[in-house]
């Protein structure tokens, strides 16, 4: 089974927008996303563009700020209290990566922890941490749970999930959700040893490498449910630019039980995921 995270992502966008005519029918509310762009960064222009037609598209207010190259961390620290303070504005998202001069982690401390959609706050990571409700969690790792339970059902208790990776992007918070889910979960990185074989055990496999074809066949059970988080460009034979995995899909594909495609897998959810955070943050603050 190929799962299809495109689909997904419309499915989720749908239910979405009932949610949020429902909201506005009402309470009179319509959620508000503010995307933050610092820079002219061509991939982060491309993904803010999707973020903004897509919160238009389920009927939310789209707001996008971009600021040049050389704004001072104080500066973009007076534009977050100014958003902080909008009723208007119920999820602020500010485009990483920021310029070196910024310190990234400054800047997200200063988001108000109710608005943070990306849920990179230490607040909501504390919270996820805890277990307790109200957390605004990361978008990509909702995103792996979802697509995971297209293939499994929603029942994931007792499973054995393996994540390789542990940022606090990808790896650390999707270990965590699984264990929300009653799996046992193993967290992997580079000095893990016998990766390979940690792999096989794995009922649930997570990928959160960046790095193209990491992931071998060999290191997969038969029936595995493989979500490949990573997005590498590469050049294909012909030397033209392409997106991989960190699975080597056309291998593992015949061995695994489900395996997300890239691209087409878990990048739809992530955007998706945002939406529903910021549908999540309007209802909460209502
Ligand atoms: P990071 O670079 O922050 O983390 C990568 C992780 O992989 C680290 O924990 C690192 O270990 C681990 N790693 C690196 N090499 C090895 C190795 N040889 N063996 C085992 N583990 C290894 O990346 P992110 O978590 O931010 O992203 C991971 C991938 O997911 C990237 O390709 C990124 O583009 C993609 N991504 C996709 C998103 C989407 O929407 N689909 C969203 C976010 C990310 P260590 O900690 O020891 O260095």
């Amino acid at each position: 089974m190929i799962i299809d995270g495109k689909q997904a992502a419309v499915d989720l966008r749908k239910a979405l927008a009932i949610e949020v005519a429902q909201l506005k029918k009402d309470k009179n509310i319509t959620p508000g996303l503010t995307v933050v762009l610092v820079g002219e960064d061509p991939a982060s222009q491309i993904y803010v563009r999707n973020k903004v037609k897509q919160t238009r598209e389920v009927g939310m207010i789209s707001s996008e700020i971009k600021l040049p190259i050389d704004t001072t961390q104080a500066q973009l620290l007076e534009q977050l209290e100014q958003l902080n303070n909008d009723n208007s504005v119920h999820g602020i998202l500010v485009q990483l990566p920021l310029p070196k001069h910024i310190d990234e982690s400054v800047i997200i401390a200063a988001i108000a922890p109710h608005k943070d959609v990306d849920g990179f706050h230490a607040l909501n990571s504390g919270r996820l941490l805890n277990g307790e409700k109200g957390a605004l969690v990361p978008c990509t790792p909702q995103g792996c749970i979802i697509l995971a339970k297209k293939h499994l059902g929603e029942d994931l208790s007792g499973l054995h999930a393996v994540v390789i990776g542990r940022s606090n992007i990808v790896g650390k918070p999707v270990a965590l959700l699984l264990l929300q889910e009653h799996c046992t979960v193993t967290i992997t990185h580079s000095r893990t040893k016998n990766l390979a074989e940690i792999c096989r055990q794995a009922d649930i496999l997570i990928a959160a490498v960046g790095r193209p074809n990491f992931v071998k066949a060999s290191w997969v059970k038969k029936g595995a449910t493989v979500i490949d988080v990573g997005i590498n460009r590469i050049e294909d034979e012909n030397g033209k630019a392409k997106l991989v995995g960190d699975v080597d899909f056309t291998a593992v594909e015949k061995i695994c039980g489900a395996i997300t495609p890239v691209p087409g897998g878990v990048g739809p959810m992530t955007i998706a995921c945002l939406l529903k955070n910021t549908v999540e943050a309007a209802r909460a603050n209502a």
